[in-house]
């Protein structure tokens, strides 16, 4: 019976989508999903985006905007009804009017933007005007990293997560959890207090990495550190048992009651999320903080590039995926963008953009990655430094301009929020290589970081206020859905 009724459903959403085809109320859908780690630059990417289509925006190589062909973009309401909405607006007003950065992606979100455009070959202007409907979907880098748990029991999960957190870059930011784990019998009967302190220390280790200067990014279960709207459940109310064995769970013991949530958080949190979300998208976009990890050095670069490898893996096609059965669609491109290129002078783009080709060239090798065309992109979403020159005796150097965030520090200089600053960034190597061997070998960064302030929109003679500045945000737009407006 059970059966039938869904059988039943399905027919009818089915019959919906045709017929809502036939009378042309559905147009063309594309998923672009947005992810990468946090603070990456999801929100502030979303957001540029969106605001420079809908107010038509400098992007010269953008080709269907260049060319004149989008005639409108605009929001549209979201075909889910049950995902929360991306909080376009909010983001929009702290970045222009009160020039704070926005608030970071915490869980899932979407947003549709509607283009409509005038097809680029006279066959398709003959038949009609298009509209695409762009549907993005912001999620954490996080979450994604949980792919690899279906693949895994408790007990290998456990034994991984001891085995990482012996590694000298992490031993001593693990030593809590894992003193309060050895004191811990996994065969004692099962205590809800005893279960949350062993998740709450665990969690605390985990927040400890990301933190520390060290940017190493997360280890799963990824909803530790981004819980969405399931903070506090029974669903994360577990951590791994180091120095259990082979021997089945005692029914009523703590080992036991882990095991159990384990395997709830996989059926009941990690399946659906993939299976809703991430299987239907069309197009992919990883946002990747490569500024960050090159100013922390050498293993945060190393560890960067473990979390792309993961990431690739993910969306690894055919067999030996996986995920295989769970894709209802395929993605056929994959954009790796490296964000906050408005860090560094131009100079450096190109070097920037080549050493994270290095990192993913690595990434997809280790994946064994195939099955989507992947492409790479130094970028900045939002441009909030302008270029300039600064004579230093005979020498004229390259710098870049801008007003740092109060608290920010260089030497033993302290800003303060408004005063606009010239900074000399560094270059990165003409090698990309280069950068990445000398790292290893335990070099200091090449760069100098600040955070900036977000950008003052200039305004026109008329009084119009121009839209948000960046680097490449158009390119990046052309790859991933202009041929989708040809
Ligand atoms: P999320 O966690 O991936 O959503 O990250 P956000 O989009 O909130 O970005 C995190 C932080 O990175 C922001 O608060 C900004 O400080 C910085 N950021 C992100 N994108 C850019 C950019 O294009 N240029 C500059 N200068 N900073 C950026």
């Amino acid at each position: 019976m059970a059966a039938l009724t869904t059988l039943g459903d399905e027919a009818r959403i089915a019959l919906d989508t045709l017929a809502g085809r036939a009378s042309g109320l559905v147009s063309p859908s594309l998923r672009l999903g947005v992810t990468g780690l946090s603070r990456a630059g999801k929100t502030v990417f979303i957001t540029a985006l969106v605001h420079n289509l809908i107010h038509g925006g400098r992007l010269p190589l953008f080709e269907a905007q260049k060319s004149g062909r989008i005639a409108r973009a605009y929001l549209e309401h979201q075909p889910d009804d049950t995902v929360p909405r991306f909080q376009y607006e909010d983001h929009v007003a702290a970045l222009v009017d009160e020039r704070v950065w926005p608030d970071s992606t915490r869980a899932i979100s979407e947003l549709r933007l509607t283009i409509d455009y005038e097809s680029a070959s006279g066959w398709g202007r003959l038949f009609s005007r298009g509209r695409l409907s762009l549907d993005i979907v912001d999620y954490p880098g996080e979450w994604l990293l949980d792919l690899p748990l279906l693949g895994k029991d408790f007990l290998a999960f456990s034994q991984e997560a001891h085995d990482l957190a012996q590694l000298p870059i992490r031993a001593d930011l693990a030593a809590d959890w894992l003193r309060l784990a050895a004191a811990t019998d996994p065969d004692s009967d099962a205590d809800e207090m005893v279960a949350r302190r062993l998740a709450e220390s665990f969690t605390t280790y985990l927040r400890a990495c990301k933190e520390d200067r060290r940017a190493l990014s997360t280890l799963p279960p990824g909803r530790f550190l981004m819980p969405g709207d399931l903070e506090g459940s029974p669903a994360l109310t577990f951590a791994p048992l180091p120095g259990i064995g082979e021997q089945r769970a005692r029914p009523g013991s703590l080992r036991a009651m882990m095991e159990r949530r384990y395997e709830s958080y996989k059926t009941h949190v990690v399946k659906p999320f993939f299976r809703d979300h991430v299987a239907r998208l069309d197009r992919q976009i990883v946002l990747i903080d490569a500024m960050q990890a090159l100013n922390v050095g050498p293993e945060a670069v190393a560890d960067l590039e473990r979390a792309l490898t993961e990431i690739l893996a993910c969306f690894r096609a055919g067999r030996g995926s996986l995920f295989s059965g769970l894709f209802s669609r395929r993605i056929d491109r994959i954009l790796i963008a490296a964000t906050k290129a408005d860090h560094i002078h131009h100079e450096s783009h190109d070097r920037l953009q080549a050493i994270v080709r290095r990192l993913a060239d690595r990434a997809i090798e280790r994946a064994s990655f195939s099955g989507a065309d992947v492409e790479i992109l130094a970028m900045a979403a939002v441009r909030a430094t302008r270029e300039g020159t600064v004579k230093q005796g005979r020498e004229t150097l390259p710098v870049i301009i801008g007003t740092p965030l109060s608290g920010e520090t260089i030497g033993d200089e302290t800003f303060d929020g408004t005063t606009e600053t010239a900074i000399f960034p560094g270059d990165l190597p003409a090698k990309a290589d280069s950068v990445l061997s000398d790292l290893s070998r335990g070099a200091t960064s090449p760069i100098r970081f600040v955070r900036f302030r977000p950008p003052r929109l200039e305004r026109t003679a008329e009084g119009v206020r121009l839209s948000l500045p960046h680097i490449r945000l158009d390119r990046a737009l052309n790859y991933l859905v202009g041929d989708h407006l040809a």
